[in-house]
């Protein structure tokens, strides 16, 4: 390295302490983190007389990590040197070239990188660039992309293509081909068997980037992702990458430069499909997993979007819920509705069941049909697995007849290899055998006799255990296109309206469970027929068995309410039947526009105690009864219900916020929730 150095021209700039100090030869630092990070070469730098470079400027790839060395190099005293000269970083004439050469340098290579692409650019408009192959293709020797020669692979690729068209999302083509054990062949792209054939297991990504690669519509495409400079992470070269671009922002798309295995249609089909399967709230989703028939294709139809399904396990099971989560997510509202997923799950099923009745036989037929042609492409796969072993054997067994019986040590490894090869043969035989077994090419003539029987009998088919919810679901998608619920408040009334493939719509009334006997849309009537049954003096049981009669469902849509449910019924309903003609005082009952504090409270949905806070505030009016036990009676019309029950609903902390408002002062908050000792005594009679 010396050698190449002029170090004559720099003898007035190395003084003798330049001498005494080692001499270094810089190696870049490639990325900002490194220089953060390996702080070794800053804190040697004390010790450093002079910074030896090829071609000094080469040094740096930007101008930052270049001045940052002519700064450090200032600081320590040091020189710099190159073959054209030794360069003293303090000296402002040796500086001001020093720059110059650094703004060079990063001129030159800007330039070259700008030549380099565009150079990649003109030839991949004219479908010339030698872009990496996927799976399925391989370059000939004069450079021309044809289909891969080996008709295993090329099998496999069109499998892919043909199930994801058939099942409908990447999830189902990887289970179908990891299930009959088919592995997509590979070109090796580099090492020592480069241009062989590699079988890999299929999986998710690599399934993903087979849809989405125009290639195998014969596109010839560059420039399908992009780098963003504000995602790239500090260390990470290829980071940033905006991968996946509409196919209008490509580079360069040139449709028919390869072989195809599949339209163009096909393909944009297969992006709108996998666009489709992304589980989003604007796009329908896949079928998932879980026993929510319907899910996905059930809209809000307060707001439109669609409902989100959620299971919870129960004693049944998994219990699928739906719930309108929009307002709640975006705008942080009440969530429009919520549902149990069951009554309207079955409601869905039974509309499309009779509406199948007649097209199943030939639906039937086909999924037979479609059935028998998958197996028979896995099995012909099996046997060009089988071949390929056969073939191996063949070549080891020439392979070690030819060797010399001299030559042992060759003889005994190409012996190894024979053994190896028919080993691997009789394996892949007996997993063949297997698999066979477990499925045969071609559908038995019972089985499809067994799929004819059934297809007559749709609701059995459906039901069979062996229709499992991941066939019902696709089966169901191809019939609905939507199924839109509205409930009606918090009530059990539901409206669903279907919506069939094609556009008509059935429109129908369900009632759907709810959690409390106040939220039935029927309340008012049933406390009327109880407080009529109970007045006539029927036992609990009674009164239950003449409200089934009557045709009253229980909150939970049971025909039956029980006993237990109508004695604490009864009890609920303030004016009890038994008391409302008191026989200890010989008293009636409450007026029109009277209640006693405890069914108000109940009437409106809220604590009792609160109720009591309020009536303590002065915010209701009412008085105490004179009679033992001395129970609170309020004075609330209709209206003055309502205003309590809409005054209830406000926010937490609303009335403390609007009275501090209203005349500067907060009131005392203290009795809202806690009602004082005085107030639980009077509280204990209320119930
Ligand atoms: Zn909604």
């Amino acid at each position: 390295m010396s050698a190449m150095l002029p170090l004559e021209h720099g003898d007035d700039k190395i003084q003798g302490w330049h001498r005494d100090r080692l001499a270094v030869i810089y190696v870049r630092q490639s990325s900002r983190q490194q220089v953060a990070d390996h702080g070794e070469s800053t804190r040697t730098m004390g010790h450093v007389g002079l910074v030896l470079g090829l071609e000094m400027s080469r040094l740096a790839r930007a101008g930052r990590d270049w001045h940052q060395l002519i700064e450090l190099c200032t600081l320590a005293g040091a020189l710099l040197a190159d073959a054209d000269g030794v360069y003293d970083p303090d000296w402002y004439n040796d500086r001001l070239l020093l720059g110059l050469k650094g703004t060079m340098t990063e001129l030159e290579l800007r330039l070259i990188r700008q030549r380099m692409a565009s150079g990649r650019l003109a030839r991949a408009g004219r479908g010339e660039l030698a872009v990496p192959l996927p799976a399925g293709f391989a370059r000939r020797a004069s450079g021309e992309v044809a289909l891969d020669p080996d008709e295993q692979v090329q099998a496999v690729v069109r499998l892919v293509f043909g199930l994801f068209e058939q099942l409908g999302t990447v999830h189902a083509v990887l289970r179908f081909l990891a299930g009959h054990q088919v592995q997509i062949g590979m070109r090796e792209r580099s090492g020592p068997g480069k241009g062989e054939v590699a079988w890999r297991a299929p999986h998710q990504q690599g399934l993903v980037n087979m849809l989405r690669n125009p290639a195998y519509a014969g596109i010839c495409a560059y420039g399908r992702s992009r780098t963003d400079p504000a995602r790239r992470l500090p260390g990470r070269e290829h980071s940033g990458r905006a991968r996946g671009l509409e196919s209008g922002q490509w580079l360069v798309r040139i449709d028919g430069a390869l072989p195809a295995y599949i339209s163009v249609e096909q393909y944009e089909r297969n992006l709108a499909r996998l666009a489709a399967n992304r589980a989003r709230a604007e796009s329908m989703g896949a079928p998932r997993e879980g026993p929510a028939l319907p899910g996905g294709l059930v809209a809000c139809g307060i707001c439109g979007h669609r409902l989100q399904v959620s299971y919870e396990a129960s004693g049944q099971g998994l219990t699928g819920r739906y719930c309108c989560q929009r307002r709640h997510h975006t705008y942080g509202q009440a969530r429009c509705q919520q549902m149990a997923a069951r009554f309207l799950d079955e409601h869905v099923v039974a509309q499309v069941l009779s509406a199948l009745a007649p097209a199943a036989l030939e639906l039937s037929v086909t999924a037979a049909a479609q059935a028998g042609d998958r197996r028979a492409e896995a099995d012909r796969i099996w046997r060009q697995r089988l071949e390929r072993a056969g073939f191996a054997c063949d070549r080891a067994r020439r392979q070690y007849q030819l060797a010399e019986p001299e030559n042992r040590l060759v003889a005994r490894q190409l012996e190894r290899e024979r053994e190896a090869a028919l080993a691997e043969r009789a394996h892949l035989g007996e997993e063949y055998q297997r698999y066979q077994r477990a499925r045969p090419a071609r559908l038995s003539a019972a089985e499809l006799a067994a799929i004819r029987a059934l297809a007559s009998d749709i609701p059995a088919l459906w039901a069979a255990p062996t229709t499992t919810i991941a066939d019902r679901k696709p089966l169901l998608r191809a019939v609905v296109e939507s199924v839109q619920v509205t409930a009606d408040g918090a009530t059990e009334r539901v409206h669903a309206a279907i919506t069939w493939a094609g556009g008509q719509q059935t429109h129908a009334g369900l009632r759907r469970p709810v959690a409390r006997t106040g939220q039935l849309s029927y309340y008012p009537a049933l406390t009327e027929r109880i407080r009529a049954l109970a007045g006539q003096g029927l036992g609990s049981a009674a009164i239950a068995g003449q409200l089934a009669a009557e045709g009253f469902r229980t909150p939970r849509q049971h025909e039956r309410f029980h006993d237990g449910e109508i004695q604490q019924l009864i009890r609920r309903l303030g004016p009890r039947p038994g008391l409302d003609h008191d026989h200890r005082t010989d008293q009636g009952g409450l007026g029109p526009g009277q209640w006693w504090l405890a069914a108000l409270a109940r009437e409106i949905s809220m604590p009792a105690a609160t109720l009591f806070g309020w009536l303590k505030r002065g915010w209701i009016t009412g008085r105490q009864d004179t009679r033992p036990p001395c129970r609170w009676i309020i004075t609330a019309d209709s209206a003055e219900v309502e205003r309590l029950r809409t005054l209830h609903q406000l926010p937490a902390g609303y009335h403390n916020r609007r009275r501090w408002t209203d005349d500067g002062t907060p009131i005392e908050t203290s009795t809202d929730k806690e009602p004082g000792n005085h107030a639980r005594e009077d509280l204990r009679s209320l119930h």
